[in-house]
């Protein structure tokens, strides 16, 4: 965004942006990875973002108050070739609005994506929500559309421009790491259903 007039490369224009910017081309597959795939091409089990979670949102706010967000995932393993999920998508995996707050995903692209979540909750949070209620409130339309009882699972974390966090997740458990005033603590919150 700041090296081209644009907000988003993909594919073959996005490599060769990366290359024109001095980025190593890189094979980053290991063998590991190459083996887990093996095994799953023979078993072909059907498997959720929440079996291969991998996403890393990250949100701050400084002292001055402003706010950033950044937000890094390889997705859904063994998803459709071309699937995109919400972790790049403004809005969806990470949203930041320096006058009131800024949220971030893990869990089910699709379903965040289809409620704008990250927006969403920034939304709720500019209409007087706390910011946990902004978060459950989020979820909420999505466990509505899934009956009551989704089978995957979706997280949100949000900070509000004073300061206060909230998170919520659909089910089990989740947990986020807490840096403040020099101290670093892991949270584990319940689901909501
Ligand atoms: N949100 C990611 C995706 O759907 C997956 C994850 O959270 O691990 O691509």
């Amino acid at each position: 965004m700041e090296d081209t007039k644009h907000v988003m490369l993909v594919g073959e224009g996005a490599r060769q942006f990366a290359v024109s910017q001095r980025f190593e081309e890189t094979d980053l597959l290991t063998d590991e990875s190459r083996k887990a795939w093996k095994k799953w091409k023979k078993e072909q089990n059907e498997m959720t973002p929440h079996d291969t979670h991998d996403t890393i949102s990250v949100l701050a706010q400084d002292s001055n108050g402003n706010l950033a967000g950044a937000c890094t995932t390889s997705g859904w393993a063994y998803k459709m070739h071309g699937r995109v999920g919400d972790s790049p998508i403004i809005g969806a995996g990470l949203y930041v609005d320096n006058e009131i707050g800024c949220a971030a995903a893990t869990g089910l692209g699709e379903e965040v994506i289809k409620t704008t979540g990250s927006f969403l909750v920034v939304e709720l949070m500019r209409q007087g929500y706390d910011p946990t209620a902004a978060c459950e409130k989020a979820l909420n339309r999505v466990i509505k559309r899934h009956n009551g009882n989704p089978d995957f699972q979706i997280a949100y974390i949000a900070i509000r421009k004073d300061g206060k966090i909230g998170s919520a997740c659909i089910k089990w458990s989740f947990e986020y790491a807490l840096a403040r005033d020099g101290v670093n603590k892991l949270h584990k919150i319940k689901g909501i259903v």
